[in-house]
């Protein structure tokens, strides 16, 4: 192979996966480096017999030399890098992996793209561009009468992981201020759908409905998150490829403020009519109000108004998405008892994010 047309980093992860399922459905070619941690599952992208088409290296971003490596041969058009530590329970237990991963990782990736991009001519280094992943939870928490955030936005991260995530953009800024490197900075809502490890809040509460175990719900429940359907959020990353401006950020939201309670209360009624419970039960009967999680922001929201005027719009409502999402969940539960084991068993055990 000799160019290739992406280089997704994270690609058998949630997200990194449904990006790659659209790019090879358009013809394109992909590299995807994954180290495939317990968050990432083999299973959400076909095998290809086409080497031409898709080549996969189990590697970490933390080793350089492999980076390099793998620039050198692929000679990638675009790098799309998502592959991170995401889950901010874990990050408050053990903050190292996410320090590694999400900063060192990201160092590395923006020093193989520099040293590669150095390297091209004129005209390829015209059009290439490097996509840092990124998440609404770097600009901390807003209160209830605050305005959405946009992309001016003060960062105040207040996790392990919001702050790994904030390093990581202040990097890509840097990288291009100082060396002029092209970089795109999105920062998305928390994503919903298809193959998320069940540890998160929608495929967590689906989890737990299909088992009949308690559904734990941190405090009271009134933290408001925004949600995005994740096939939104890919077109939202390629419209920036494609019209974005290099050195800027893009806020990738679809406007749907939700309460956490709310999100709960509605996959239960979902449930109750695509698989009742016996004996009349109602799925909400089984909701567990736990201990807050500390640090636990209270409401995200994101001004999408730059990336709408690229022309880019959401498809997914927030029900179609949703029941989309549940009748996946139902349909592949193998899914949800693979993996079951790897479900974080911390302190935080069952809580959500
Ligand atoms: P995920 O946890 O499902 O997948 C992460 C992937 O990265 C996994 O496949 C994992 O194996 C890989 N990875 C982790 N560390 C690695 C390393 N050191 N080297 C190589 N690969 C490594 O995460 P996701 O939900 O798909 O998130 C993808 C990106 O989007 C992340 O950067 C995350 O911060 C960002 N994001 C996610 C959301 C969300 O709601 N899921 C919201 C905002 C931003």
């Amino acid at each position: 192979m000799k160019k290739t047309d992406f280089l997704v980093t994270g690609g058998y992860g949630f997200i990194g996966s449904s990006l790659i399922r659209n790019l090879l459905s358009n013809d394109h070619s992909v590299i995807n480096v994954d180290k495939l941690t317990y968050s990432s599952n083999i299973n959400s992208l076909e095998t290809l017999e086409d080497e031409k088409k898709y080549r996969f290296y189990k590697e970490d971003i933390c080793n350089e030399k492999a980076l390099f490596a793998i620039f050198d041969k692929y000679r990638p058009l675009n790098v799309i890098h998502l592959a991170a530590e995401t889950h901010v329970d874990r990050s408050i237990d053990g903050p190292e992996n996410f320090i590694n991963s999400n900063i060192l990782g990201t160092y590395n990736i923006l020093n193989a793209s520099y040293l590669f991009w150095k390297s091209l001519n004129d005209n390829e280094r015209e059009k290439f561009k490097l996509i840092l992943v990124s998440t609404d939870e770097v600009y901390g928490s807003l209160s209830s009468d605050d305005v959405p955030i946009d992309e001016n936005g003060l960062y105040k991260p207040n996790s392990p992981y919001s702050a790994s995530k904030a390093a990581s953009d202040h990097l890509g800024r840097a990288w291009f201020k100082t060396y002029k490197l092209p970089v795109i900075i999105t920062n998305t809502t928390n994503n919903y759908g298809p193959w998320q490890f069940p540890e998160k809040l929608i495929p967590l509460t689906i989890n737990k409905c299909l088992k009949y175990e308690k559904i734990p719900v941190y405090g009271d429940g009134s933290q408001i998150r925004d949600w995005i359907y994740v096939e939104d959020h890919v077109t939202g990353i390629l419209k920036v490829i494609e019209e974005g401006n290099i050195g800027e950020k893009y806020n990738i939201g679809a406007n749907n403020e939700i309460r956490n309670i709310d999100v709960v209360e509605l996959i239960c009624s979902i449930l109750d009519n695509l698989k009742p419970m016996k004996d009349n039960l109602k799925y909400n009967s089984l909701i567990n109000y736990v201990d807050d999680r500390p640090g636990h922001d209270s409401r995200y929201s994101l001004d999408n108004n730059k990336i709408k005027n690229l022309g880019w719009e959401p498809k997914f409502t927030w029900k179609k998405g949703l029941e989309k999402t549940i009748k996946w969940y139902i349909d592949n539960s193998e899914f949800l008892e693979k993996d079951v084991n790897k479900i974080y068993s911390g302190e935080r055990l069952g809580r959500i994010t």
